[in-house]
């Protein structure tokens, strides 16, 4: 199985955020979701990737949980 060129790390920030939901489409394609977004306009729902400055940033304490959602 090839890689996807499309992996997380191209993420930036949004990789190792503890806000982040990831999703991923029927096609393979991966979004980054931020959780703020619901309770803050500041934050875009799907942020252009990679974010690599972003005052909503909390680094993820348990870097092995996944962030995706049920
Ligand atoms: S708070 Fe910032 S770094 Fe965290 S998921 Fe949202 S946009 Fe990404």
């Amino acid at each position: 199985m090839m890689d996807d060129p499309r992996m997380p790390s191209q993420a930036g920030l949004c990789e190792s955020c503890v806000n982040v939901q990831i999703v991923r489409s029927d096609r393979g394609s991966v979004f980054y979701l931020c959780r703020l977004s619901q309770s803050d306009p500041r934050f875009p729902r799907y942020p252009p990737i990679p974010v690599i400055a972003c005052v909503g940033y909390q680094v993820r304490l348990k870097p092995d949980a996944t962030p995706e959602g049920s």
